[in-house]
């Protein structure tokens, strides 16, 4: 055994190490436990390595001793003792680790500690501060250390905080590891009670892999269950830690283990609730999962890690590549965060697609619950391949109420040369279905996503294309494109329709036209209409009509969107009033009866702005149609 040095050297530390200390020891007082945290981190840290030099078959001082953490609590002497049974530190390494400031970042941490007024105690929590955070709550700290190496000799490191440190021998019996002994300040003496304890570590290192024992009693329950590979975990114990993490009571839908070894290390576990809080009032929930760093808690609600619209998703990310010491500031700017999150984000979106294809019913359950706030990834464009096929509507080819379509569904079942996926927003089913817009998609039994959900007006423009088919709003659809497509069965023609030109039928338009004034930008002939005489359809190219009014509504002071009215020369009423214009093309009953179409068609399209008027105009029709029939009463008398 080598010979300790037998004089009690006394150190002085770095100057930037001092400014940490006295930062520490005078301006903090909240979130002080974090040392307890940061104590029980180091004991971890060097608990692993010792258990890996016994893997690689070193062999270890008091090899019989457990990998265990210790903490002993003292309330009278107001001593709070952490005590591992890890690598230990030699006499250099006292120095060396215990003394200097290796990280970086640090002076940099430091001197925006000094700085920041209100926001240390978050960038504390954040940063944590390693050893030193100790004199928060300590006004005189010793360490003793013994190497796991078993020729190394102990050595006890002294210091009051104060801007120097004194290294002497330490006792001949001391065993493998390191023992710290605070002695706390008079205004930390909570520390040194078992329940502050406790609870500092069932809040950040519950899952640290060793037992961690307060006063014998081992607190720590859990193991960092996303370490192990999947074939060890059971099924329970995803739920249980599940329960646990998310704070929840329910078991959750579905939970993806994952971890990488290359380029990035990292383990993934992550957990779908069952109940979508946010859907029934709990407020947006706000995206986070526990980042680990090494096994160590650093932020129990990382933002950083999954986008917005995954924000319904609970669980752990665990990497050793990522700096304990991080800051929600550097988090973001983290490169291998970057990485991480990206493969996450995808393994994420495969493991839903899986689960879609072998596990409909829960998928289905799923979408349900979050498919609106999925459908707010749209914009990650990163993952749209991975998103949209996710993605379910409700479609005109739906007969059961709830059903769902998936875009792949919907191009399988595309007709031959549709080009292509064409859907339609309104408030309800019901209202989509009565759109007079649908009437040549249904003639030619051409399939129409039914979008209720508002999302839908910019998630599905915003897809631009799936499966290299363009994505069309019906009422802006080019009806050009689909010409060209049958209708399954050939409807018998109409019953004997009265030829009529398409010119007569445009010079009734341009009558149309001189009724409703600025009202609409034009009437046209249409092409898209079956049943209904008449129909208003959107302007702006791009944007559908759905679309139109959710900007208007959303901006009050844009004017009303303009109409197109297109009418259904096929239909017999434009016939009649075709003839009534023949016939007197000034007619006031024309007059009327455009008006009251056009009323009719304002309704059916949503947009009513002058009911007064509407109401008296059907009124006024009304009264002219009953004397009508009252005439003809009489001449069949
Ligand atoms: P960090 O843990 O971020 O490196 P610390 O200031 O907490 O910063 O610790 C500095 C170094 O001191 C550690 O990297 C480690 O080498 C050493 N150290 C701290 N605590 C222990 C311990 N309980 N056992 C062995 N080494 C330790």
């Amino acid at each position: 055994m080598s010979k300790p040095k037998s004089t009690v050297e006394k150190h002085v530390f770095q100057a930037e190490i001092r400014q940490l200390l006295d930062i520490l020891a005078h301006s903090l007082y909240t979130h002080r436990d974090i040392f307890v945290r940061e104590l029980i981190s180091n004991a971890a840290d060097a608990l692993d390595k010792a258990r890996f030099k016994s893997i690689k078959g070193e062999s270890l001082a008091d090899p019989n001793l457990d990998f265990e953490i210790q903490i002993e609590l003292d309330k009278d002497k107001r001593l709070f003792t952490i005590r591992d049974t890890g690598i230990g530190m030699t006499h250099d390494e006292l120095v060396n680790n215990i003394g200097t400031i290796a990280h970086s970042g640090t002076s940099e941490f430091i001197k925006q500690l000094g700085e920041n007024g209100g926001d240390k105690l978050n960038l504390i929590g954040r940063f944590g501060v390693g050893f030193y955070s100790v004199f928060m709550a300590g006004d005189k700290v010793e360490i003793t250390t013994r190497p796991a190496d078993p020729e190394t000799p102990a050595y006890r490191w002294t210091s009051d905080g104060q801007g120097s440190y004194e290294i002497e021998p330490g006792p001949a019996d001391a065993k493998r590891g390191t023992e710290i002994r605070v002695h706390l300040r008079e205004d930390a003496q909570q520390f040194a009670e078992k329940y502050t304890i406790e609870s500092a570590i069932k809040k950040y290192s519950n899952f640290v892999p060793f037992p961690i024992k307060v006063d014998g009693e081992q607190i720590n329950k859990q193991s960092a269950i996303w370490r192990e590979p999947k074939t060890a975990v059971k099924e329970e114990q995803y739920k249980e830690f599940f329960k646990f993490i998310a704070n929840e009571t329910e078991e959750p839908l579905t939970w993806m283990h994952f971890s990488a070894d290359a380029p990035i290390q990292f383990h993934a576990l992550l957990f779908v609730p069952k109940t979508n809080r946010e859907a029934i009032g709990f407020g947006k929930d706000e995206t986070g999962i526990n980042l680990f760093v090494r096994r160590v808690m650093v932020d129990n609600h990382a933002q950083e890690v999954l986008p917005d619209y995954l924000r319904f998703v609970r669980g752990v990310l665990d990497s050793d590549d990522l700096p304990l010491n991080i800051s929600r500031e550097t988090l973001q700017e983290n490169a291998y965060l970057h990485k991480i999150s990206s493969t996450v984000v995808g393994r994420f979106l495969s493991h839903l697609q899986e689960l879609a294809e072998k596990e409909p019913k829960i998928y289905r359950e799923i979408w349900q619950q979050y498919g609106r706030v999925l459908k707010e990834g749209y914009m990650d464009f990163a993952h749209k391949e991975k998103l949209a096929p996710l993605f379910r509507f409700d479609s005109s080819k739906n007969s059961e109420a709830g059903a769902t379509v998936s875009l792949s569904d919907y191009v399988k079942r595309m007709r031959d040369k549709q080009e292509a996926i064409y859907y339609l927003s309104g408030a309800t089913r019901e209202a989509i279905e009565k759109n007079p817009t649908l009437e040549i998609f249904k003639a030619k039994d051409i399939e129409v996503l039914y979008c209720t959900d508002p999302v839908d007006e910019f998630a599905l423009p915003g897809l631009i294309e799936f499966d290299k088919k363009p994505l069309q709003s019906v009422d802006q659809a080019d009806l050009k494109k689909i010409e060209g497509i049958e209708p399954l069965e050939k409807k018998e023609e109409a019953e004997s329709a009265p030829e009529v030109s398409d010119k007569e039928l445009r010079d009734l338009a341009r009558r149309f036209k001189d009724i409703l004034g600025d009202r609409v930008e034009e009437v046209v002939l249409s092409e898209r209409l079956v049943d209904s005489p008449a129909v208003l359809v959107g302007t702006t190219p791009g944007l559908s009509a759905q679309m139109e009014k959710l900007m208007h509504m959303m901006q009050h002071d844009t004017p009303m969107p303009k109409r197109k009215m297109e009418i259904n020369g096929k239909h017999p009423l434009i016939h009649r009033l075709l003839k009534i214009y023949q016939k007197d093309a000034k007619s006031p009953f024309l007059q009327q009866a455009v008006e009251t179409l056009f009323d009719s068609v304002v309704l059916l399209d949503g947009m009513i702005t002058d009911p007064h008027a509407m109401a008296l105009r059907t009124q006024q029709m009304l009264t002219q149609s009953t004397e009508l029939y009252m005439k003809d009463l009489k001449e069949e008398k």
